[in-house]
């Protein structure tokens, strides 16, 4: 008999889904019809299903939302910013899809190939394995399937087990829009079996990846040739120096630290700042955070909804009470009922606490202090990770300063680490993973480049 998988209504706790789990020989099966598919859809097809499928998935919005609230526990909110969101990304892909190109190589330099013409064609890399993470089962999904689509590859997707409805809403949308089903294929099932299996395959050509940086480091072990891409855990730092617009930068932090209840990659985690205005920002942070409403993320107001499951939210109650031992002062949250824990504000952060260097995932903000931009670096790269930094600083050669000591893919300027416009690269260094997403690059590292050259003898006039 097949095995199912239960889909949890995170904050009811009811079954809202029973999907039955991939076994090696469905998975093999999707494999084989992906091969023969790639490189089989017209540019403009591309396009026009990418394009379709954002329209459809728009006209179903709302049962989207409704599903995407149940299996996450996030708020409708929030699961419409991620809707919205992965649109963009269709379009984007879709736009990408059609300016498609290699570029000429200048080998007259060479002897003998002073007439020869020498050009790049970009290719589909072949089949693309997506394996993704529970806290964006939209965008994170389109950030995948749509630039694997748009560059001509067939893709098998497999989403996190606790959240696979968005992703079925994702691919149904593009079906219907048109795309052949032999280029993407949707399997279900634990990552320790069905995603083992598909980044273990000899014919998987390309693995793009969103989770943790333990799943991440096994996928590079196991998965022989095959290209990775590998976008990983985090401890996301954001800086706030003496000069910072607390008025822009406040609110900002309130958001970025606990919507998902905390659990986006570049939530804000560590709040740096400025021994000068660390009083005032404490202060006032805390007084923000308070008024967060936190609950049943369908309740109308609902801010913060609860953590996947109760094991994160205790993880997480760990980490807070790690920080305390060891002399941060909880000014307010960090309670918790079942997966539900109340938004935390920590002052104080010793370097040992594991909150300083651990990935949290969880809706709290630890405030550390810092006399000088060394110290704030040291500090911010003081972690196995390096995804995104923010900076609150009124004076660009600070804010530059700071960006060139940092060890982190990106800096954001004026806004907190989880600013992430979607056409931007993206992507973390060190532990955090390796290779950008955003359409465009994602198109490029999902294709290769064909060399092609021409000998050819002109005919010059005698
Ligand atoms: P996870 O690593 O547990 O799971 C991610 C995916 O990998 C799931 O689909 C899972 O089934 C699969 N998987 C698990 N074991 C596997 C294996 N052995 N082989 C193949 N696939 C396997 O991560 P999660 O708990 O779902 O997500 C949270 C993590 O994701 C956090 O660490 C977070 O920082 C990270 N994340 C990073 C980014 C980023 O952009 N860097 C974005 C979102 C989430």
């Amino acid at each position: 008999m097949t095995e199912r998988l239960p889909v949890l209504d995170k904050y009811t706790g009811d079954v809202i889904a029973e999907l039955p789990v991939a076994g090696p020989d469905q998975a093999d099966e999707a494999i084989a019809s992906a091969t023969g598919a790639v490189g089989q859809l017209p540019y403009q097809e591309r396009a026009l299903a990418l394009r379709r499928a954002a329209r459809l998935l728009d006209e179903r919005r709302d049962t989207v939302v409704a599903q995407y609230v149940a299996e996450t526990g996030f708020t409708p909110a929030d699961a419409t910013t991620e809707l919205d969101r992965t649109l963009l990304v269709l379009e984007l892909c879709a736009q990408e899809a059609l300016r498609l190109t290699g570029e000429m190589v200048p080998v007259q330099a060479a002897t003998g190939h002073e007439d020869s013409l020498c050009f790049t064609l970009r290719v589909p890399v072949g089949v693309v394995a997506a394996i993704t993470p529970f806290n964006a089962p939209l965008s994170t999904v389109a950030h995948k399937i749509a630039p694997a689509l748009a560059a001509g590859n067939a893709v098998v997707l497999k989403p996190a087990e606790q959240t696979p409805m968005s992703a079925i809403s994702l691919v149904q949308a593009l079906l219907d829009a048109g795309l052949p089903e032999q280029l993407l294929h949707l399997l279900h099932g634990p990552g320790e079996t069905v995603g083992d299996h598909l980044v273990r395959h000899p014919d998987v050509r390309y693995i793009t990846f969103t989770g943790s940086t333990e799943t991440g480091r096994h996928i590079r072990a196991v998965s022989g040739l095959a290209r990775t891409h590998l976008e990983l855990g985090s401890n996301a730092p954001t800086l706030l120096w003496r000069d910072a617009d607390l008025e822009l930068a406040l609110p900002l932090v309130a958001r970025a630290g606990y919507r998902k209840a905390g659990q986006v990659c570049t939530s804000v985690q560590r709040l740096l700042v400025h021994e000068t205005i660390a009083d005032e920002v404490v202060a006032r942070l805390t007084a923000l955070v308070q008024e967060i409403t936190y609950g049943d993320p369908r309740a109308p107001g609902t801010q913060v909804g609860p953590l996947i499951d109760t094991e994160a939210a205790e993880r997480a109650e760990g980490l807070v009470g790690d920080a305390v031992d060891r002399g941060s002062r909880l000014l307010t949250g960090g309670t918790r009922k079942g997966a539900l824990m109340a938004p935390a504000v920590l002052a104080g952060l010793p370097d040992a606490a594991r909150l300083a260097s651990e990935e949290a995932f969880a809706p709290l903000v630890a405030v550390d202090t810092v006399g000088s931009l060394e110290e704030a670096a040291r500090k911010a790269n003081a972690t196995r990770y390096g995804l995104q930094t923010g900076v609150f600083c009124q004076d660009l050669d600070v804010a530059l300063t700071f960006t060139r000591l940092l060890q982190t893919g990106g800096v954001m300027i004026n806004d907190t680490s989880s600013c992430h416009p979607d056409p931007m690269p993206y992507g973390g260094v060190k532990d955090s993973g390796q290779g950008v997403e955003g359409p465009r690059y994602a198109v490029q590292d999902m294709t290769d480049a064909r060399t092609v050259l021409i000998r050819h003898r002109p005919r010059y006039f005698s």
